[in-house]
């Protein structure tokens, strides 16, 4: 397998794989999808009853506009920068599942009202590091007289188990196309010139009364030059080696990261098959 980075940014890529099959790809895909896990918050305490402040006396109620399931929910979208190789589950945690600056995060929400809640006021206990990759989401808005005291928890975990811990985004697969062109007999220059100008991309040109494809890997097979030319010089076909895999990270854990991880993952579990079938003899 040939692997050809077409894009790399922390939060996209697009990455050619070619002499591969589309079910090798497609567990990549997966394992994006479902397996690479992230730091999101899981428990949100609230203090219920008054909230005082006590530079100026005045009493704060804690009840607020929305219900505190729809704050905690809120609050575990929010995406946090997590590094995998110092951040584990509990369940595999040194600490036995106690909690550790390894396998938890520590965060914090002071406001008062008047004002609307953001998640750069979810701070982190410790490390500043921590604080959510998107500070200006809005969480709630408080009244005039409402507070909104709260710590929360964050801990690993992975899509499987709530969509709040899925790393990747818009994780697509798609064939490399190859527009093969052959001018008809009866085709002309004109229908040539008809047909490039209908793609999207502008990847086909005409020059000295032949058609050619200036960049094929950016064909997105919409078929438009193919029907432009009814007499059939244009003709697009899938190839069924070569492969994109295109995909999007929430920034918690780059693309790069998040595509090491899912390999590595992948590996250990046939490597894990491997072994069992082994012990069955
Ligand atoms: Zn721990």
């Amino acid at each position: 397998m040939q692997v050809t980075i077409q894009e790399l940014k922390p939060r996209s890529t697009v990455v050619e794989l070619d002499g591969t099959t589309a079910s090798q790809v497609n567990a990549i895909r997966r394992t994006l999808l479902a397996d690479v896990p992230k730091l999101a918050i899981e428990d949100v305490e609230f203090h219920l009853g008054p909230i005082r402040d006590e530079a100026t006396g005045k009493d704060y109620d804690s009840s607020t506009s929305m219900f505190d399931e729809a704050i905690a929910l809120r609050l575990g979208l929010l995406p946090i920068p997590t590094d995998l190789g110092e951040f584990r589950r509990k369940a595999d945690c040194t600490c036995g599942g106690a909690g550790c600056p390894h396998c938890q995060v520590m965060y914090s929400i002071d406001r008062k009202g008047p004002c609307t809640v953001y998640a750069r006021d979810v701070v982190p206990l410790g490390d500043a590091s921590l604080a959510t990759l998107e500070p200006n989401v809005p969480i709630v808005r408080l009244g005039a007289r409402q507070a909104l005291l709260a710590y929360a928890t964050a801990v690993v975990g992975t899509a499987r188990e709530h969509a709040k811990w899925q790393v990747a985004q818009g994780v697509g697969m798609f064939p490399r196309m190859h527009v093969k062109i052959q001018k008809k007999a009866d085709c002309s220059e004109a229908c040539l010139k008809r047909a490039a100008a209908t793609c999207p991309v502008n990847i086909l040109e005409v020059a000295g009364g032949k058609l050619s494809v200036t960049d094929e890997v950016k064909c997105i097979d919409c078929g438009a030059c193919e029907k432009a030319c009814e007499h059939g010089s244009i003709q697009i076909a899938a190839d069924e080696e070569d492969f994109f895999l295109r995909f999007e990270t929430d920034g918690s854990v780059t693309t790069r990261e998040a595509l090491r991880f899912a390999l590595k993952d992948l590996k250990r579990r046939f490597e894990e098959l491997r072994e069992a079938i082994q012990g069955i003899g």
